[in-house]
C-alpha cells in the first residue's frame, strides 16, 4: 500500500469509525454470533491478490461488529467499563503510523520519554509521591506478574536458592484475598511460588475487604512453620464487588515481615484522579508496586495498563538483560523500559494516553468519573427502596451488586431466577450485565461507567431490570 492509497483508505476508515460510534447506541449490546459463526463467514485461506478496501470495510459491518459486545454502548454495564475514547483511538492510530521500534531508548527515544512524561503526569494527577516511577504494560495481569517476580527476587535475595523457589529452604508465600482477581493466583503460580504457598486471607463479611488481623495471623503462622511471607497483593476495587482492601493496614502488617505489597487497582485506580475519593487509597503511597488500567474506566483504549514501582533499581536488577547486539554509546544515561518488564519490543502505547489526556483534558475525565459515581449511588438508592430487591455489597465506586429475591424463592431456585433475569436483560439487546458468585450465591453486577452512559440510560436500565424480573 502506498502512502496515497493509505490516505484514501485511511480517510474512509476514520469516517467508518465515526459513523460506527454514532450508530453504537442503536446496536444490540451483546454480541450477536454463535460459536464458529465468525470463522464461517470468512474464507478459509488468505487472498493471493489485493482486495478493494471497500470490501474490507464492508466486512467490518458484516462480520466484526456483530461479533463483539458493544462496550461503548450506553447500556454496557458488564465486567468493568472498557472505554475507548476517540481521542485515544487517534493516538493508537498515530502509534501504528509512526511505526516506531520500541526495544531500547536508542531505537525510539521519543517512545521512552513520552512514556516517562505521561506516567509522571498520571502519578501526579493521582496524588502519588514523586518516589514512584511508571511504565506502561499491556495489562494489569502482566503488571502483577512483574511485581511478583520482583517481590520473589527481593525475598530470596542472598539465598543460595535464588534461582529455584521449589527447593527454597524457607518457601516464599503470597497472600491475597479470595476476592482478588484470578490473575493474582495465576501470577503467583507463573512466578513459581507454588500452589501450597498461595494464601487466601479472610475478608470482612460485610465489606469483602481483606482483614488485616487475618493477614497478620496467616503470616505469623507461616513464619512459625518455617516459611517466609514474601508478598501481599492488596486489591483496591475487587472485580466482584469493588471491595477496597485497607492498604495502610496491609502495609503495616507486611512491613513486620519485610514483605512486598503490590496494589492491584486495575479498575479503581481511575478514582485516584478524584481528590475526594483518595481516602479509599490510603496507604498506597507506602506500597512497593501499583498497577491500574487507564484502559478501563478512565477510557484510554486497550491496552494501556500502568505499573508503578518505588524501587526501580531493584526492578531493573530483576528484569534487565544486556545482549551485545543492543549496545549503544548512550547506555547508562537513559531509561531502558525493556528492563522494567518482560517483553523486549514495546508498542508506542504512550501516544494513546498522551492523545487522550491532551485532547479530552483531565477536567472532562474527572467530571465523567463523578457522573458515574453519582449514577451508581442513584441506582443503589432505587434498588434499596424497592421491595424484593437488595444491594449485596457496599457501593464503593461505580459498581452496584444486586439481587432480586421474590418471596419464598431461595437457594438453587434463587440462583436460577437470578441467572434467568440477567440472561433476559442481555438478550433484550438494550443492556448488558454480568453475574458473579458472592457468598455461594449468584448476584448481578451492574458496572456503570461507559463513556456514553448518562443518568437517563441508568433510569432506563432500572426500568428494564424490573421488567425482566417480572417475566
Ligand atoms: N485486577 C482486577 C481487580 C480486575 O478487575 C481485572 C480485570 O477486570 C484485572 C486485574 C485484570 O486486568 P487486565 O485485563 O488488565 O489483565
Amino acid at each position: 500500500m502506498t502512502p496515497d492509497e493509505f490516505r484514501a483508505a485511511g480517510h474512509a476508515l476514520v469516517d467508518w469509525i465515526a459513523d460506527h460510534r454514532e450508530r453504537v447506541p442503536d446496536l444490540p449490546v451483546a454480541a450477536q454470533v454463535r460459536p464458529g459463526e465468525v470463522r464461517d463467514a470468512l474464507p478459509p485461506s488468505a487472498p493471493e491478490v489485493p482486495e478493494p478496501f471497500a470490501a474490507v470495510l464492508a466486512d467490518l459491518d458484516r462480520v466484526v461488529v456483530p461479533g463483539v459486545v458493544q462496550t461503548q454502548h450506553p447500556g454496557f454495564h458488564g465486567w468493568f467499563p472498557s472505554n475507548a475514547s476517540l481521542a485515544s483511538v487517534l493516538g493508537d492510530i498515530a502509534s501504528g503510523g509512526v511505526g516506531a521500534l520500541g526495544i531500547t531508548w536508542q531505537s525510539a527515544p521519543a517512545l521512552t520519554e513520552v512514556e516517562q512524561v505521561v506516567t509522571d503526569w498520571l502519578r501526579d494527577l493521582c496524588g502519588l509521591s514523586g518516589e514512584w516511577r511508571g511504565a506502561i504494560q499491556d495489562t494489569a495481569s502482566t503488571g502483577c506478574l512483574v511485581a511478583l517476580l520482583a517481590a520473589r527476587e527481593r525475598a530470596s535475595d542472598g539465598s543460595e536458592h535464588r534461582g529455584g523457589l521449589q527447593g527454597h529452604d524457607r518457601p516464599l508465600v503470597v497472600y491475597s484475598s479470595p476476592q482478588a482477581h484470578s490473575s493474582v493466583v495465576k501470577s503467583a503460580l507463573l512466578a513459581g511460588f507454588g500452589a501450597d504457598n498461595v494464601r487466601e486471607v479472610a475478608v470482612d463479611p460485610v465489606t469483602y475487604a481483606m482483614d488485616p488481623a487475618a493477614l497478620a495471623a496467616a503470616m505469623e503462622q507461616d513464619v512459625a512453620a518455617g516459611r517466609t511471607p514474601a508478598v501481599v497483593v492488596a486489591s483496591v476495587g475487587t472485580t466482584g464487588t469493588t471491595a477496597m482492601d485497607p492498604v495502610d493496614a496491609v502495609v503495616d502488617v507486611a512491613a513486620r515481615h519485610g514483605a512486598w505489597v503490590h496494589v492491584d487497582a486495575a479498575m479503581a485506580g481511575a478514582a485516584m484522579l478524584l481528590p475526594e475519593m483518595r481516602h479509599l487509597f490510603e496507604g498506597v503511597d507506602r506500597a512497593d508496586s501499583l498497577a491500574w488500567n487507564p484502559h478501563k474506566w478512565m477510557g484510554t483504549i486497550l491496552d494501556c495498563s500502568l505499573l508503578y514501582v518505588r524501587d526501580v533499581d531493584h526492578l531493573v536488577s530483576v528484569m534487565s538483560t544486556t545482549p551485545s547486539y543492543l549496545r549503544a554509546a548512550t547506555d547508562g544515561e537513559v531509561v531502558q523500559y525493556k528492563d522494567w518488564g518482560i517483553p523486549l519490543g514495546r508498542r508506542f502505547r504512550a501516544l494513546k494516553l498522551w492523545f487522550h489526556l491532551r485532547l479530552d483534558g483531565v477536567e472532562a475525565i474527572r467530571s465523567r468519573l463523578r457522573r458515574d459515581l453519582d449514577n451508581a449511588r442513584w441506582l443503589a438508592a432505587q434498588v434499596e427502596a424497592e421491595p424484593d430487591w437488595r444491594v449485596v455489597a457496599p457501593v464503593a465506586l461505580q459498581t452496584v451488586c444486586v439481587v432480586h429475591e421474590p418471596d419464598g424463592v431461595t437457594g438453587e431456585d434463587l440462583d436460577a431466577h437470578t441467572l434467568a433475569w440477567v440472561d433476559a436483560v442481555n438478550a433484550s439487546g438494550r443492556a448488558f450485565l454480568g453475574a458473579s458468585r458472592l457468598d455461594g450465591r449468584w448476584m448481578v453486577r451492574v458496572s456503570i461507567g461507559a463513556e456514553a452512559t448518562e443518568r437517563a440510560d441508568v433510569e432506563s436500565l432500572w426500568d428494564l431490570l424490573r421488567e425482566k424480573v417480572a417475566r
